[in-house]
């Protein structure tokens, strides 16, 4: 091998191990992110992206108020700049809420500046309508860069990825969302759903609110416990 072939090699295996770290949700090459929860007992957090969304996130709330449970909303900052009472409804039931930015660009390839702008505004958009301040960071898609994890930190917030994603946005039914969530889930699964669409304000996600009790039963009958994030990390 030439000198040259092997700096080929070197700048491949470099651009994997970063586009891993950019595009692995998990990945520790750009900071930590919370991709299980810790300890061993049975026990799975519920998380949704992506809303509030005026269809499906009533729905999700009902559903965990009539079964009891708690969840972690990972919220876009402009869907509840558009629905800031069902962002403060969320809150008013005790749920956790997470920041999953402003404007649900891809954020591995964007600026330090955008990813400040885009996790802060985020940030202003749950405190206006909750008075609350998120304690977690989800990235969309788990994309993330270098400035990620220092401008979450920076706001108080934790990087979250997570477990198991069941493919709830494919719309494959709400009878397979839950056999995918309920079956896949083990200790310390971070669960993974949505209650919006991370690109249309109005995306139809009430397949997955549908599931949802079949979900909690489910996992209930598995000995499951439910957490939210801030109950464990
Ligand atoms: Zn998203």
């Amino acid at each position: 091998m030439t000198d040259a072939t092997l700096f080929g090699v070197g700048t491949v295996l470099a651009a994997g191990a970063v586009a891993h770290g950019a595009l692995y949700r998990n990945s520790p090459l750009f900071g930590r992110a919370l991709g299980r929860l810790p300890g061993a007992e049975r026990a799975v957090a519920l998380t949704f992206d992506d809303g509030p969304n005026p269809e499906t996130t009533p729905r999700v709330l009902d559903a965990l108020r009539d079964a009891g449970v708690h969840a972690t909303f990972f919220l876009l900052g402009r869907h509840v700049d558009r629905w800031p009472d069902l962002a403060r409804r969320a809150a008013d039931e005790g749920h956790e809420l997470g920041n999953h930015g402003w404007a649900h660009r891809k954020l591995h390839l964007r600026t330090p500046s955008y990813v400040r702008r885009d996790l802060a505004e985020g940030t202003a958009a749950v405190e206006r309508a909750t008075g609350r301040s998120p304690r977690f960071f989800r990235a969309p898609h788990g994309f993330r860069s270098p400035w990620v994890n220092p401008v979450a930190a920076s706001l108080g917030q934790r990087v979250v990825g997570w477990t198991l994603g069941v493919w709830d946005s494919d719309r494959p039914g709400a009878g397979e969302i839950a056999r995918r969530a309920v079956t896949g889930t083990r200790a310390g699964t971070i669960l993974l759903l949505h209650d919006g669409d991370g690109y249309d304000p109005a995306g139809d996600r009430t397949q997955t609110a549908a599931a949802l009790p079949q979900i909690i039963a489910g996992l209930r009958d598995r000995g499951f416990a439910f957490v939210t994030l801030g109950d464990v990390a």
